[in-house]
């Protein structure tokens, strides 16, 4: 075997180290997830917060507006039993407009009792929504933390590995190195793979005996018929 070979192959191991750390730092929850949860939970807790605000509102306007309805109403009575109207037709129509109050006044109620529960059905929807929304700040400031020291320690490695690349590719023959960086463009991955007990280990699949007479004996450079990666052959 070339054994120039086993300079490409120093490149290659810190390229394959360099990829299972890039894949690991892809794969940390950086806590996007989660913030993405406690916004929903604060425009959840907003909304709430308006519906209590609203139920506030019809509370209040109930209570005036029954209040005038009470102040017009007894400002009639006192005048019909005061002896301020005397005409019949006059009596039948503040009567008439007294029991109409009446009614208005029921209604009123209704509204007030109903708002009444609105309230509280809020005030509680509102405080249990306060709690969602404070586990998921809790949470989103823990995967943070987790994900600054995580990434950073993962960040150091890939630093430390990219200064063992680039000595190992200074020492690295330049041609082999073109083909190496050709075959790791196409596979996107690794342009290496060992040979183990007649294996690739790149794609897993059986190398021809030829090819690892080949591997063993001459100079050139072998690839694996399968997935096209260098072989490599410890020794
Ligand atoms: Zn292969």
């Amino acid at each position: 075997m070339h054994r120039e070979i086993e300079k490409v192959w120093a490149v290659h191991e810190m390229d394959a180290r360099l990829l299972e750390l890039n894949t690991t730092l892809q794969k940390l929850d950086n806590g996007a997830a989660a913030q993405a949860a406690l916004t929903n939970a604060e425009k959840e807790l907003a909304r709430l917060h308006e519906e209590l605000t609203a139920a506030r509102v019809a509370l209040n306007d109930a209570e005036v507006s029954l209040k005038a309805n009470e102040t017009r109403s007894e400002g009639l009575q006192k005048r019909l039993y005061g002896g301020m109207v005397s005409k019949q037709a006059e009596v039948e129509a503040v009567e008439h407009e007294i029991a109409d109050l009446k009614a208005k006044a029921g209604v009123l109620e209704t509204t007030i009792l109903e708002s009444m529960d609105a309230i509280e059905a809020a005030e509680s929807a509102v405080k249990a929504q306060e709690e969602v929304v404070q586990k998921w700040k809790e949470r989103v400031k823990t995967i943070r933390a987790a994900y600054a020291t995580s990434s950073g320690e993962l960040q150091a490695k890939i630093q430390e590995a990219s200064e063992k690349r680039a000595e190992c590719l200074a020492l690295a023959p330049e041609t082999v190195m073109f083909t190496y960086e050709a075959i790791r463009k196409r596979t996107k991955t690794t342009a290496m793979a060992r040979l183990m007990d007649g294996t690739c280990e790149g794609c897993h699949m059986q190398v021809p005996s030829f090819t690892i007479m080949r591997l063993k004996n001459s100079t050139e450079l072998t690839t694996c018929d399968n997935c096209g990666r260098l072989l490599f052959l410890e020794v």
